[in-house]
C-alpha cells in the first residue's frame, strides 16, 4: 500500500496539491519545438530547469532529446538572462548550426521579465543570426497554465512565422496537438488517403520514433520545415485538433491572415475521427475513399463484437483535457462510463464538456479541472470502478486499489513502445479498444473460479 494514508473522506482544499496531474509549461514547448525540422530547442533559465524537461522526454519518447540553456547564474537572476540568451544563440549557431533555434523561457525568466522579442532584435541588429537561419520563442512561465499551456504557446510562436503572399496554396493546415509521433504519422496517413495536401505542425513523427540506422543525426529529418510553417498563411483552412493545444494557433492565423478555422477534438475513436474526415474532406474539397470507409467499418465491427464486455463498465480517467475529453468520447461511445475524470490544466470549460458528454451516464461522474491525483484516488475509493487510464503516475492507485490499468498520455515512464503505436484514427482506435479488452480480461482470467476460467471467450 504504496499510497497508504491517502483517506476515503474527502476534504475540499484550494492551497495545496498533492501527486499533481500535469507537469510545468517548458516541457510542452520542448516537445512542440522538436517537431519543427532542424530546430533545438532552447530554455532560458538555469541548467537545473532544462535538465528536468529534457529527461522527461527522454524518458517517455526514448530517444535522446537535445536541448540548450542560458545556464543562468546568480548573476543573471538578478541583472536578467540578455546577455547569457544572445551568447547561447552565438555558440549555438557557430557550434551546432541548427536551422532553427526555439527558445522558451521558465520561472525565472519570466519573473525578472525578460523581454524574449527585444533580446531577438539585439540579436540580428548584432548578426549573430546567421543569414537564413530562424529564431523563434514562447513565453513559459510554470506558475500558471501546464505543459498543455506551454506546447500551445510554442504552436503559436509557430503559427507567428507565417507570411502570406497573398495566394492560396491549396494546402490544409493540421494543428494535431500534443499526440505522439506515431499519431501524427497516421494523421498524415490519413490525410493522404482523402487527398488533402497537408501542413501538419508541429510534426515529431521521424524526430521521436524514427529508425535504428547506427548513424547519429543531432536534428533528424521529420518535423514540418520553416518554409512550411511561413506558407501557413496562404492555406485554405486549418483544423485545430483539440481547443487547448491547437486552437490559439489556428485563431491567431485566422484572424491574422484570415485562414479560417475549424476547432475539433482529437480524433480518437469513431466519431472524433469521422468528424476529422468530413473536416478534412470539405475543407480540401475532395471525396472520402473506398479505403477509408473500410477502416471505419472494421472499426465497428470491432466495437460490435466487444461491446457486450465494455457494456456499463466503470472507468477512471485522468491526463491532458484534449486528450481526456476525446478519450471520455470514445468510452461513452462504447457504453463505458467514465465516473472520475479529472485534468491537472487550468479551464472550467473542461467540466462543461465531460458533463455534456456524460450526461446520460447511468451513474454519478465526478469531473475536476486543476485536480490532482490525491483527489481521484479518494473519489475511486469512495466509488470502485473496472478500468484506470492514464499515464504512468496512476500505477501506485491501481496497485493499491487493485484495478486494470491502461498506461496512455504523457508521461508513460515505465513502459516501452508507445510512440510507435498511434491511437488517433480507426486504426489507433482499434489498437485501443483491443488493449482495453485485454486488461479487463486478463482480469476475469485472473479472479475465474476454477470451474468457470474458459478457454474461449
Ligand atoms: S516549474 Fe519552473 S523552475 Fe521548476 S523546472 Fe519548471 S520552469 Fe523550472
Amino acid at each position: 500500500m504504496l499510497l497508504r494514508h491517502t483517506p476515503k473522506e474527502i476534504t475540499e482544499r484550494s492551497a495545496v496539491v498533492i501527486n499533481p496531474a500535469k507537469t510545468c509549461q517548458p516541457i510542452g514547448a520542448m516537445y512542440a519545438a522538436l517537431g519543427i525540422q532542424g530546430c533545438l530547442p532552447h530554455s532560458h533559465g538555469s541548467q537545473g530547469c532544462c535538465a528536468y524537461h529534457r529527461s522527461a522526454l527522454t524518458r517517455h519518447y526514448k530517444e535522446p532529446v537535445s536541448a540548450s540553456t542560458s545556464s543562468f547564474t546568480e548573476g543573471s537572476s538578478v541583472f536578467g538572462g540578455q546577455a547569457n540568451l544572445l551568447q547561447a544563440i552565438n555558440n549555438i549557431f557557430t557550434v551546432y548550426n541548427p536551422e532553427v533555434i526555439a527558445v522558451h523561457t521558465t520561472c525565472l525568466s519570466e519573473t525578472i521579465g525578460d523581454d524574449l522579442n527585444q533580446i531577438f532584435d539585439k540579436a540580428t541588429k548584432e548578426g549573430t543570426i546567421p543569414k537564413g537561419k530562424t529564431v523563434l520563442g514562447a513565453p513559459t512561465p510554470s506558475y500558471v497554465g501546464s505543459h498543455v499551456t506551454g506546447f500551445s504557446n510554442m504552436v503559436k510562436a509557430m503559427a507567428n512565422l507565417a507570411e502570406p503572399t497573398g495566394k492560396k496554396n491549396g494546402k490544409v493546415n493540421v494543428i494535431p496537438g500534443w499526440v505522439e509521433p506515431s499519431d501524427m504519422e497516421e494523421i498524415k496517413r490519413l490525410a493522404k488517403m482523402v487527398g488533402a495536401d497537408i501542413t501538419l505542425f508541429p510534426d515529431t513523427s521521424g524526430v521521436l520514433n524514427g529508425p535504428l540506422s547506427g548513424e547519429y543525426h543531432m536534428f533528424p529529418k521529420g518535423g514540418v520545415t520553416v518554409a512550411e510553417l511561413k506558407g501557413c498563411g496562404d492555406a485554405i483552412g486549418t483544423l485545430a485538433l483539440g481547443d487547448w493545444c491547437s486552437a490559439d494557433a489556428a485563431r491567431l492565423l485566422d484572424t491574422k491572415y484570415k485562414v479560417p478555422c475549424r476547432v475539433l477534438d482529437i480524433p480518437y475513436g469513431l466519431k472524433a475521427t469521422d468528424r476529422f474526415i468530413d473536416a478534412l474532406r470539405t475543407v480540401a474539397g475532395t471525396v472520402v475513399p473506398e479505403e477509408v470507409s473500410y477502416e471505419r467499418g472494421q472499426l465497428v465491427d470491432l466495437i460490435s463484437d466487444m461491446h457486450q464486455y465494455f457494456y456499463h463498465k466503470k472507468v477512471a480517467i485522468y491526463g491532458d483535457p484534449d486528450q481526456v475529453i476525446a478519450m471520455t468520447e470514445f468510452l461513452v461511445s462504447i457504453d463505458m462510463c467514465p465516473v472520475h475524470i479529472v485534468t491537472g490544466t487550468p479551464g472550467k470549460r473542461f467540466e462543461k464538456r465531460i458533463k455534456e458528454l456524460t450526461k446520460d451516464s447511468p451513474f454519478p461522474v465526478n469531473v475536476r479541472h486543476k485536480g490532482d491525483m490525491f483527489l481521484l484516488h479518494q473519489w475511486i475509493k469512495n466509488e470502485p470502478v473496472d478500468l484506470l487510464i492514464g499515464n504512468t503516475y496512476g500505477k501506485y492507485i491501481a496497485r493499491d486499489e487493485d484495478i486494470p490499468f491502461i498506461r496512455w498520455g504523457f508521461p508513460i515512464l515505465d513502459r516501452q513502445g508507445h510512440q510507435y503505436f498511434p491511437t488517433v484514427g480507426y486504426k489507433g482506435g482499434l489498437r485501443f479498444l483491443e488493449k482495453v479488452l485485454g486488461a479487463l480480461m486478463d482480469r476475469m482470467d485472473r479472479d475465474a473460479a476454477e470451474e468457470k476460467f474458459e478457454l474461449v471467450y
